[in-house]
């Protein structure tokens, strides 16, 4: 395994590590749990590497002289070039050759000996989690990056012992984690947008894949050729925390006040408090933000989507204007694929404007913080060789479904459906007053949540308050071309909605495939099984509320032998739910069955003297209103 390719995404602000093997490729995290490593490094008053990552980040106040952040916008250039550090971290200065280099205390250290710290560290993480150090690594450059630029990464890389065998452009990463470029499909041009915490790209590629029967593989780079790349290396999600603080602060000290007025403390504070509220706003309608303003002090205001969306308008347009450029210098293709890229792509609002300018819905289904590195780590799989039995597919390899009451899965897509495909499923809910839906998106062929792959969960909120079983959900699947899946759900009745984008083949292999279906196959009449016995057991459950509650509502007009064989059959049933709740191996089915039919059969009578007893009081209604029009 020592020939094993590593996926490296050295950020500006923060890098990652990722592997693909035969689960797909995936992120390693530290021993810690963590998956990003900030890009930032304090050094020691000898000169020795003393922290990296969050823990240099946070102390760089404390430290200012011996911190470097953002190293990478140094990276092979000149001091001549200048650009603005990071206020509370180690200065730039003229090194030899007129090179940027970082006055580290009463020493110099170069931007490839920084970027070679947080390289070693990603590395000694993975060592961790592989059992032996990894060696080779693809590793991640925007694509406007020069040669200078290109050479200063792989040196980084070969300080920090490890060979570069590739340098990729970030753009193609992310369009190679998206699966982009499967033998057999057409070229397509690819919007890449990328807005993180602060830089901004966009690229447009164009892929040509091999064609089908070439045994060449998705992720040779020849296939990928950059059309165009423009951005904004001071633009990303820290400048809209900044516009959010002003706002705030405008709100209350009135229109004058700036934020260079307020205390470090409080200034800290409140940009802290405006990240957390923005985040907080990508899945939420409204929340409140605190910040401290003094030592015990808080002051709170409430923050509303509608006014977050106001304020980032003209900071997501910036990115626009790079947008139309790009596209211009491209000679302005139809876009196939708009992939987003980059943490502050969560925001509706970024999604909306890209979608709307490029004429294209975007991507979203892998995290956009990671995308990059998992896709350098299918590059690496490629060059590594691994690559060969990843899924190449134009069909649903497993069916897709989602999970309904007591743990059953009620399948939407059946697997071998060939792509592009879509279907609609009614659904309600099971419990009264329900005000939002849990949709669990699931795929695989066995019939129990337990035992298939979960794919997403999304929620549908500020459903009105109705009885179970009224609410008409409406859950839309559709697979595009690519493979990519889209669940929307709408209730009919209050037109609430929500989607969830997913890959549902990512990181699934042949192999993976294989053993879900068979094992679907060697349980399927155990899983028959359990899954009628969960549906008897719904069932039960609302038959034994439902004909309780119009027999308790009609008792008085019923006769003894109908309340006495209702009564009977209601315990029975009861019992044998309550017992098969508990261990529903200890119930038959057909036994339950029987019971619940029988509560059916005795309570027939209930029914009818119900309805009799609702059509009188309907009717009785009907008089009451025309009498009251008369009068009126
Ligand atoms: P990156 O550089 O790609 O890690 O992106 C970091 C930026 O993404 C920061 O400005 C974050 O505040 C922003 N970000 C992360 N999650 C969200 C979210 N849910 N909504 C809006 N912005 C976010």
């Amino acid at each position: 395994m020592t020939e094993m390719v590593v996926g490296i995404d050295l950020g500006t602000t923060n890098s990652l590590i990722a592997v693909c093997d035969e689960r797909g490729p995936h992120i390693i995290a530290s021993e810690s749990g963590r998956r990003m490593l900030s890009s930032a490094v304090r050094y020691d008053d000898s000169g020795r590497v003393e922290s990296v990552g969050m823990d240099a980040r946070l102390g760089a106040a404390g430290y200012p002289t011996r911190t470097v952040m953002s190293a990478k916008r140094w990276m092979g250039r000149a001091f001549s070039e200048r650009c603005d550090d990071p206020t509370g971290a180690a200065p730039c200065v003229e090194g030899l050759r007129g090179r940027a280099v970082f006055a580290v205390g009463n020493m110099t250290r170069s931007p490839e000996e920084v970027a070679a710290a947080v390289l070693a560290t990603l590395v000694a993480d993975a060592e961790h989690l592989l059992g032996f150090r990894p060696k080779r690594a693809v590793i991640t450059v925007p694509a406007y990056f020069d040669d200078g630029q290109r050479q200063a990464t792989r040196d980084a890389a070969r300080l920090a012992g490890i060979d570069p065998v590739r340098i990729l452009n970030e753009p193609t990463a992310a369009a190679l984690a998206y699966g982009v470029g499967r033998p057999g499909a057409s070229t397509e041009t690819i919007a890449v947008y990328d807005l993180g915490g602060g830089t901004f790209d966009i690229s447009l590629l164009e892929v040509t894949p091999p064609a089908k029967d070439q045994q060449e593989l998705a992720g040779d780079e020849g296939l990928f050729r950059v059309l165009s790349t423009a951005g904004d290396t001071h633009l990303g999600g820290d400048d809209l925390d900044v516009l959010l603080a002003r706002y705030l602060l405008r709100q209350v000290a009135g229109s004058n006040a700036v934020l260079e007025s307020l205390s470090p403390h409080e200034r800290i504070s409140l940009i802290a408090a405006c990240e957390t509220a923005k985040c907080a706003l990508s899945f939420q309608d409204q929340t409140v933000v605190r910040w401290s303003i003094s030592a015990g002090h808080i002051r709170s205001l409430p923050l509303d989507r509608p006014t977050l969306e106001s304020i980032a308008a003209p900071w997501i347009e910036r990115t626009l204007v790079a947008c139309r450029r790009a596209w211009r210098d491209a000679g302005s293709p139809a876009i196939d694929r708009l992939l987003m890229v980059g943490g502050s792509t969560r925001l509706d609002a970024v999604r909306h404007a890209a979608a709307a300018l490029f004429q294209t819905e975007p991507s979203t289904a892998l995290d956009p913080d990671e995308v990059v590195a998992l896709g350098a780590a299918v590059q690496g799989a490629v060059l590594s060789g691994k690559r060969r039995d990843l899924l190449l597919l134009d069909v649903v390899p497993l069916s897709l479904g989602v999970e309904t009451v007591g743990g059953a899965v009620a399948k939407v897509i059946m697997r071998n459906t060939s792509i592009p495909t879509q279907a609609v499923e009614m659904f309600s809910t099971s419990v009264d007053g329900q005000s939002k839906i849990l949709i669990h998106v699931v795929q695989g062929e066995r019939e129990l949540v337990a035992d298939v792959r979960s794919l997403a969960r999304f929620e549908l909120v500020g459903i009105p308050p109705m009885p179970a079983g009224i609410p008409q959900l409406e859950v839309r699947f559709v697979v595009d071309a690519n493979g990519m899946l889209q669940v929307s759900a709408v209730e009919r009745r209050s037109g609430r909605r929500a989607a969830v984008q997913v890959l549902p083949t990512y990181g699934l292999s042949a192999a993976e495939v294989e053993s879900m279906d068979s094992a679907s196959v060697v349980h399927a009449r155990e899983d028959m099984r359990r899954h009628r016995m969960i549906d008897l057991i719904v069932n039960a459950r609302l038959d034994l509320r439902w004909i309780g509650e119009a027999t308790s509502r009609v008792r008085d007009s019923l006769d003894r032998e109908t309340t006495e064989s209702v009564d009977r059959a209601t315990q029975e049933l009861s019992l044998l739910v309550a017992r098969a709740e508990h261990d529903p191996d200890s119930v038959d089915a057909d036994e339950l069955h029987r019971a619940k039919e029988a509560l059916d059969r005795a309570s027939v009578r209930v029914h009818e003297v119900s309805i009799a007893a609702s059509l009188k009081s309907m009717a009785a209604e009907a008089g009451g209103l025309s009498n009251e029009s008369r009068t009126t």
